[in-house]
């Protein structure tokens, strides 16, 4: 338990917000925020988390990916409906 020099002025950090570890500056890591979209778009379609869940999770980290994940759950929406009534015919 030493603290020697590890002072060095540095942008406050803090892990990035797709679940990776990755100390930054920024929410995310440059490509994070499609892969975590991408994971809870799958998540959310494969019926593990419920559309609340998704956008609450979303919304914790910015109002701007809040608006992507509605987009994209829009879209899996959109293409259950369409498989649902393609069934159906
Ligand atoms: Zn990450």
């Amino acid at each position: 338990m030493t603290t020697t020099g590890k002072t060095t002025k540095a942008p406050q950090l803090h892990p990035c917000a797709c679940g990776c570890g990755t100390q930054i500056a920024r929410t995310f890591v440059r490509g994070h925020d499609s892969k975590l979209g991408k994971q809870l778009r799958a998540d959310y379609a494969a019926g593990k988390l419920t559309r609340a869940q998704v956008l609450a999770a979303a919304k914790k980290i910015s109002e701007r990916f809040h608006g992507k994940m509605t987009r994209s759950i829009a879209q899996v929406d959109a293409k259950a409906k369409a498989a649902k009534a393609k069934a159906a015919a």
